[in-house]
Order: structure tokens, then C-alpha cells, then sequence
């Protein structure tokens, strides 16, 4: 039976464990007949993507503060499994010390890092996945309202995520000539590894769910779906857009 994205290869970065938005992205687009690609951070995360993904051969290490450990990654999966039709890109980090208080409390360490690992790196994973890539193929990202408001604790997150959107927009002008579609979700705050290093992340995630339109808050399989279309050939119009997938959130 035919599905959505039979015969397409997706790589999925940035599942850390069950929680994670990457690994709803992974369910949808299994569901949805993909075959799918990880990368995981460190040996430590290594670990815990085993337990999820048992075959060893489709977890590649992946950590992209380093241009040559992207490099050698992409390199491996285009060995194992030649050119792939999308990535996902699920992948965000900022010291805890930044994500509480004032914004001006900031450093320029701790503000270059963000800025680094949450948008550099997704330009840093166009470049090199243009040698991955087939023609046509698409990279989806994930985004946060904090972006567009002034969310608390958010800070320094909330600037490298309008610097993640921007980054969209440029990507996807310029990898177009290579047949890539770039686009992301601003996702609707869900309780993973990554919120918890917002200080009162416990409030974040009650106010958020409290301002959906049905006082539930959205699902990583949820984000998964909308990651699933833009990747598939139901999106091929979708170009360097930011897609909400939060029940509503940021209507109110
Ligand atoms: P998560 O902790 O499950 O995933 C974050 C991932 O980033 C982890 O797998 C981690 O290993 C990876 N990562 C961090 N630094 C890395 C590096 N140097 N190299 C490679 N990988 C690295 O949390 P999540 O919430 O699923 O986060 C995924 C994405 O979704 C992030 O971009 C996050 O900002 C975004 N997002 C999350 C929410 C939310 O409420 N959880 C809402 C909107 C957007």
C-alpha cells in the first residue's frame, strides 16, 4: 500500500528520549510509511535513542557545534544509505543561567552559545546536507512563540528562535536552487528534556496549556503530523514559512 512518504528517507535530529518533539516526528512519519535516519548528540544520548531505535545502523553521532562532526555524520548516512529527501531539524540549547531572570543578566558566552546551537546550526546543516540531499527534498525545523513576545525566563532562547525564523526565510531562498524546501513549526510549549531548563518551566507549561482553544495542550504527535505534510509532497507550495502547530496559543 502506497502512504504519504513511502519511499522517502527522512533523517530525524534531536531525539534525546520519548519526550522529545523528534521522536513525534519519527512516529508520524513511520506511520506514514518513511524510512527513517537519527542522529543523537553524544554517547550519553546514544544510550537512550538504543532504547527507542534498536537498530544500531540508522543512529549516526551528531553534535552540531562541530562544522566536521556534521560533516563526517552526513558523509556516513550518504555511505550507508545515499541521498536522503528531508531532515528534520528538532535541536536547541542554552545554559540554564540564561534562561532565568532578566535578559540583561545575559552573557556573551551564554548568548553566543544559544545563538550557535538553536540558529547557526541549522545553516550549518543546509550546507552540508546540500551533498545529501536529493532534488526535490525539504528540512523542517522547530520554533517557539518566544520568538515574536516577551516570554519569561525564555530570553536569550527567545532571541536565537526569531534568529532561527529569519534563517528559514533566507534558506529557503537560496537552497531553492538546489531543490530544498525549508520551513518550520512553532510548536505549543510540551513538557521535554529541554523546557526543563527554563526557570519555572512548571508555569510556562500551565499558562500554555490554559490559553489553548480546548484547554489541552498540543501533543509531539501532533507536531509530528505537520511535520509529516511538510515534508511530504502535499507541502511543495510551503516555502520559508513558520507553521503553528499549538491549539491556538498564540491567537489569544
Ligand atoms: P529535547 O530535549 O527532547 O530535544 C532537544 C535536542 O537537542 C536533544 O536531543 C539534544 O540532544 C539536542 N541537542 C542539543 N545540543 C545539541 C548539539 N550540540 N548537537 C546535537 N544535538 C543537540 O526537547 P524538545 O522540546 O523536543 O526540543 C526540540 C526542538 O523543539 C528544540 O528546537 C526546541 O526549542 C523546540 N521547541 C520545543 C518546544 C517545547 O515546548 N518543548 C516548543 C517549541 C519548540
Amino acid at each position: 500500500l502506497e502512504k504519504l512518504l513511502s519511499g522517502k528517507k527522512i533523517l530525524i535530529m534531536g531525539v534525546a528520549n520519548k519526550r522529545s518533539i523528534a521522536w513525534g516526528c519519527a512516529q508520524a512519519m513511520l506511520d506514514n510509511g518513511a524510512e527513517l535516519i537519527f542522529t543523537y548528540q553524544n554517547a550519553r544520548l546514544k544510550k537512550s535513542i538504543l532504547r527507542l531505535v534498536p537498530d544500531e545502523e540508522r543512529l549516526v553521532e551528531c553534535d552540531v557545534s562541530s562544522d566536521d562532526s556534521i560533516k563526517s555524520a552526513f558523509a556516513a548516512i550518504k555511505e550507508k544509505f545515499g541521498k536522503i529527501d528531508g531532515i528534520v531539524h528538532a535541536i536547541a540549547y542554552a545554559n540554564k543561567d540564561e534562561l532565568a531572570g532578566d535578559i540583561m543578566n545575559s552573557s556573551r558566552e551564554g548568548y553566543a552559545l544559544a545563538q550557535d546551537i538553536s540558529a547557526f546550526s541549522l545553516i550549518a546543516v543546509a550546507k552540508y546536507g546540500i551533498e545529501i540531499l536529493n532534488d526535490p527534498a525539504s528540512i523542517v525545523t522547530l520554533t517557539y512563540f518566544g520568538s515574536e513576545r516577551a516570554i519569561p525566563n525564555y530570553n536569550v532562547m527567545g532571541v536565537a528562535k526569531a534568529a532561527l525564523e529569519a534563517n528559514v526565510r533566507y534558506l529557503a531562498r537560496d537552497m531553492a536552487k538546489y531543490g530544498v524546501r525549508v520551513n518550520a513549526i512553532s510548536a505549543g510549549a510540551i513538557k521535554t528534556l529541554a523546557v526543563t531548563g527554563v526557570k519555572d518551566h512548571g508555569d510556562l507549561l500551565r499558562i500554555s496549556e490554559e490559553r489553548t482553544v480546548d484547554g489541552k495542550s498540543v501533543t509531539t504527535n501532533e507536531v509530528g503530523g505537520a511535520a509529516a505534510f511538510l515534508v511530504s509532497d502535499l507541502s511543495t507550495g510551503v516555502v520559508g514559512d513558520i507553521i503553528y502547530v499549538d491549539k491556538g496559543v498564540h491567537l489569544i
